[in-house]
C-alpha cells in the first residue's frame, strides 16, 4: 500500500489550480500518464524547470542591450493599428534616454489600449532588436504598471512545454504542486545529508521550482544533486531488493542434453562466431546450477543474439520445461517467430505465438496448448504475461531488448513459473554506469563480433539541401536491384506530426518511384504494419518509408541502404540502432544521415562520431559523454530510459555511492522495517519503485 502521506501527490493534476479538461490532456500529453488518471500531481512536481526568465536587468533605453531580457519602464505615446500579416499593431513608447517600439502581430486591440494607456508609464519585459534603425520589441512577454511590477517574479522558471499550455499554466500548476507537498520523512543518512549540505526532499523541490537566481538550476546545485541522488537511491534500492528476492528464491536445475541444441545448430546454415559460443556456454552454465539465472546478453545489432536465446531455449526444453520470449513489438515478435519456425520445425520444436492481436479463438488455443504443455517456446509481446497466461512449467524466460521493459514487466514474467531463469537481451551496448543503472549487479555476456562476412557500412553526411542528389543516387541503387529505408524523424512532441511528414516523403518518392515504395508508421492497424514490412521483406516493395517504429531489431539482409532525414535530430544510440538495419548481408551497404545545416555542436560531434564508427560500445560512450548537454529531444530518443530528476552527464559519480547506500541498507535493514527503512519505502513509491516494496515478506 502507498503510504498515506503520499496519497495528495497522486491525484489528478485537475486537483492543481488552473488545470480543467483541457490542460489535463496537455499536460498527460507532456507529462505521460496512463489512464484514466492521466498526468499526476507528482508528474507536475518532478517536471523541473530547464531555465529562468531573468527579469533583474533594467536598464534606460540608451543603455539596453539587444537580444536580452531586459525590463524597462516607458512612457506610451500613441497606438498605431495594423494592417494583416506584415504590418503590426504598433505602439510608440519613449523614456527619457530614447524611444521604443513595441510591436504586436496578433493583437486583440481593446486589450492592447487597456493594457498600454496612452500617456502613462508601463513596464514592459521582452528582448529589444534593431528594426529599421528603431528601437522594437516584438509581443512583450510582460506589461504591468508599478503595483503589477511588485507582485512580479523577477526570476521566472521556465518549463519544457506542450502545443496549448502556456508558460503561466504551467508555472501556476507548479506551484500549486509545491504546495501540496508535504513534509517528508527524511530518507536519507543523517550523516550523509549534513556532510552533503543538501536541504530536505521538500525544500529541493521547491528551490527548483522558484529559482531565485539562474545558478539554483544549475545540475550541481545543492537542491538538484539531492534530488539526483533521491531518484538514483530509490533505483538501486529498487534493483537491489528485486536481485536479492530473485536470488533468494533458489532456481532449478535446467542442465539440458543438448539434444535439441544440436538439431538447431545443424540446421543453420552458418556456424556460430566465437563470442556466441562462449555466450552459450556462460547461459548453459548458468542454467545448470539450482541457482537462479538472472544473465544480460549484450549484443550489437546483427550480432545474432536471437540464435543464442533460441539455443538456450532448446536447454530448457531438453530439461523437460517450456520457454518464453518476449519482444518489445509486434512486428519484432513476427519476426522472431519467423527466425525461428524453420528451425524449431527441424529441431522438433513446438512454437506458438502470442500478441495482443490475436483472436480469440486462436488465443483460447494458444493458452490451452502452453498450459498442457504442447507447446514448447511461446513468442510474443508484452501480452505474454497478462494474467490468462498459464505455463505448465516455464523453465527460462528471455526478454528482448530489455530497456523499453521497466523492472515490473520483468519480474511479471519470471513470476510466471516456478524460480524462472531469466536472460535480457539488449542490443544497445550500454556503457558499465549504465548496466548499474538499469539492471543492477547483472551477470552479463557480450557478443563482441559480428557474424562472418558482414561488410562495413559506408556512412555519410549530406545536408538536406541536396535532397535531389541523394534522391538521383537512390535512383541507381534502385537500378541495381537495392532495397533501402528512408526514415523520418520525429518532428516535435507529437506522433501525429511525425507521421505527416513520413506521409509527405512517401507521397514524394511515391510520385518518383510508383508502387516501388512502401510506408510503415506507429498509427497503422497493426495487419496493415505487418503487410507493408511483408511487402518490403518480398522485395515487392523496395524502398520503406517509416517513422522510427523500425528502429528496433527488424532484419531484411537485402537492404543495403539507410537514409535518415534530419539525422540531428536523432540521438546516437538511435542512430547506432538505425544503422544497423543494413549491413546484415554480404552486399556493400550505405548509409546516408541527412542534415539540416548548419548542426549544433552537439548534434555534429554525433554525427562525425556516427561516420567514423560502427562499434557500438564506443558509441554508447560517447552518447552518455554528449547527452544532458541541453539536447532534450536526443534523451527522450536515445533508446535509453530516462530519469526524471538524474542527468548522467552530471551526476554519475552519484551513483556508485546510491548503490553502496542501497547495499548497506538493505544488509542493515532487509524489510526496510527500521524508521529509516520507513522512511525509505515512501522514497520507493514516490519515485514509483513500488514493485519492489511489494517483495518485502512476499511469497
Ligand atoms: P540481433 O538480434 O543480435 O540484432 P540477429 O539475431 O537478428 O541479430 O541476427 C542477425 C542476422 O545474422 C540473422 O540473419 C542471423 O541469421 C544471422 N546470424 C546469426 N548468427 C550468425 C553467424 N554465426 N554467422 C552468420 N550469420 C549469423
Ligand atoms: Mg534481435
Amino acid at each position: 500500500m502507498r503510504p498515506s502521506i503520499l496519497t495528495p501527490l497522486f491525484a489528478s493534476v485537475s486537483a492543481l489550480p488552473g488545470v480543467g479538461p483541457q490542460n489535463v490532456k496537455r499536460l498527460t500529453h507532456l507529462l505521460g500518464g496512463q489512464e484514466p488518471v492521466g498526468a499526476r500531481v507528482v508528474d507536475v512536481l518532478l517536471h523541473l524547470p530547464t531555465g529562468v526568465l531573468d527579469r533583474r536587468l533594467r536598464p534606460k533605453l540608451i543603455d539596453a542591450p539587444f537580444d536580452v531580457l531586459v525590463m524597462v519602464e516607458v512612457t506610451v505615446e500613441r497606438h498605431r493599428p495594423g494592417g494583416g500579416r506584415s504590418s503590426p499593431y504598433q505602439v510608440f513608447c519613449y523614456d527619457e534616454t530614447g524611444d521604443l517600439t513595441l510591436a504586436f502581430f496578433a493583437g486583440n486591440t481593446e486589450w492592447l489600449l487597456h493594457s498600454l494607456p496612452v500617456g502613462e508609464k508601463r513596464w514592459v519585459s521582452g528582448k529589444i532588436e534593431l528594426f529599421d534603425g528603431m528601437r522594437q520589441m516584438v509581443h512583450p512577454d510582460r506589461i504591468v504598471d508599478e503595483a503589477g511590477l511588485r507582485t512580479l517574479p523577477m526570476v521566472e522558471p521556465v518549463y519544457p512545454l506542450t502545443e496549448g499550455l502556456g508558460p503561466k499554466t504551467m508555472q501556476r500548476a507548479a506551484q500549486g504542486a509545491v504546495q501540496r507537498l508535504p513534509a517528508l520523512p527524511e530518507w536519507l543518512d543523517p550523516a550523509w545529508l549534513a556532510r552533503q549540505a543538501w536541504p530536505s526532499f521538500r525544500d529541493a523541490l521547491a528551490a527548483q521550482h522558484a529559482p531565485g537566481e539562474p545558478q539554483a538550476l544549475a545540475l550541481d546545485a545543492p537542491s538538484r544533486q539531492r534530488l539526483a541522488y533521491d531518484e538514483l537511491l530509490a533505483s538501486q534500492l529498487a534493483l537491489a531488493m528485486v536481485r536479492a528476492r530473485m536470488k533468494t528464491i533458489s532456481g532449478r536445475r535446467n542442465a539440458g542434453t543438448g539434444a535439441v541444441a544440436a538439431r538447431i545448430v545443424a540446421a543453420l546454415p552458418f556456424s556460430l562466431t566465437g563470442s556466441q559460443g562462449r555466450a552459450l556456454a556462460e547461459i548453459r552454465a548458468d542454467m545448470a546450477e539450482d541457482k537462479r539465472m538472472i544473465r544480460l546478453l549484450q549484443g550489437d545489432v546483427g550480432s545474432g543474439k536471437t540464435v543464442v536465446a533460441l539455443l538456450a531455449a532448446a536447454t530448457a526444453v531438453e530439461s523437460g520445461r517450456q520457454a518464453a520470449l518476449m519482444a518489445p513489438t509486434e512486428i519484432l515478435a513476427r519476426q522472431h517467430l519467423a527466425t525461428i519456425a524453420p528451425l524449431a520445425e527441424a529441431a522438433g520444436l513446438r512454437i506458438a505465438l502470442l500478441t495482443g492481436r490475436d483472436r480469440t479463438k486462436e488465443r483460447t488455443r494458444v493458452l490451452e496448448a502452453l498450459a498442457s504443455g504442447a507447446v514448447d517456446l511461446l513468442i510474443g509481446t508484452h501480452a505474454l504475461f497478462q494474467e490468462d497466461v498459464a505455463f505448465k512449467d516455464l523453465g527460462l524466460a528471455i526478454v528482448d531488448e530489455q530497456h523499453r521493459f521497466g523492472v515490473h514487466q520483468r519480474l511479471a514474467l519470471a513470476r510466471k513459473g516456478e524460480a524462472v531463469d531469466v536472460l535480457v537481451m539488449t542490443a544497445t551496448p550500454i556503457p558499465r554506469t549504465l548496466v548499474l543503472t538499469w539492471f543492477g549487479d547483472m551477470d552479463a555476456s557480450a557478443l563482441t563480433e559480428k557474424p562472418a562476412g558482414r561488410q562495413p557500412v559506408d556512412t555519410r553526411l549530406i545536408s538536406l539541401e541536396r535532397l535531389d542528389e541523394v534522391v538521383e543516387g537512390l535512383r541507381r541503387l534502385l537500378a541495381s536491384g537495392a532495397r533501402a529505408y528512408w526514415v523520418c524523424p520525429l518532428v516535435a512532441e507529437s506522433e501525429h506530426l511525425d507521421i505527416a511528414a513520413a506521409e509527405e516523403r512517401f507521397a514524394h518518392l511515391a510520385g518518383l518511384f510508383g508502387h516501388e515504395v512502401g510506408l510503415l508508421h506507429g498509427q497503422m492497424k497493426g495487419t496493415d504494419k505487418d503487410a507493408a514490412m511483408a511487402r518490403f521483406v518480398a522485395g515487392e516493395t523496395r524502398v520503406l518509408v517509416s517513422t522510427t517504429v523500425i528502429e528496433v531489431g527488424v532484419n531484411v539482409p537485402e537492404a543495403t541502404v539507410m537514409v535518415i532525414e534530419h539525422a540531428e535530430r536523432f540521438g546516437l544510440a538511435q542512430l547506432h540502432q538505425l544503422r544497423g538495419r543494413i549491413g546484415r548481408g554480404s552486399e556493400k551497404s550505405t548509409c546516408l544521415l541527412l542534415y539540416k545545416g548548419p548542426p549544433g555542436e552537439v548534434a555534429r560531434r554525433r554525427l562525425e562520431i556516427m561516420r567514423e564508427t560502427e562499434d557500438g560500445f564506443r558509441i554508447a560512450e560517447e552518447d552518455l559523454r554528449l547527452r544532458g548537454e541541453g539536447d532534450v529531444l536526443g534523451t527522450r530518443q536515445s533508446g535509453m530510459p530516462g530519469f526524471r530528476l538524474a542527468d548522467l552527464s552530471a551526476h554519475a559519480d552519484l551513483l556508485p555511492t546510491a548503490r553502496d547506500d542501497a547495499r548497506l541498507i538493505l544488509a542493515r535493514d532487509p524489510e526496510l522495517d527500521t524508521e529509516r527503512g520507513a522512511a525509505l519505502r515512501v522514497l520507493l513509491y514516490l519515485f514509483e519503485r513500488d514493485e519492489a516494496v511489494r517483495l518485502l515478506r512476499a511469497g
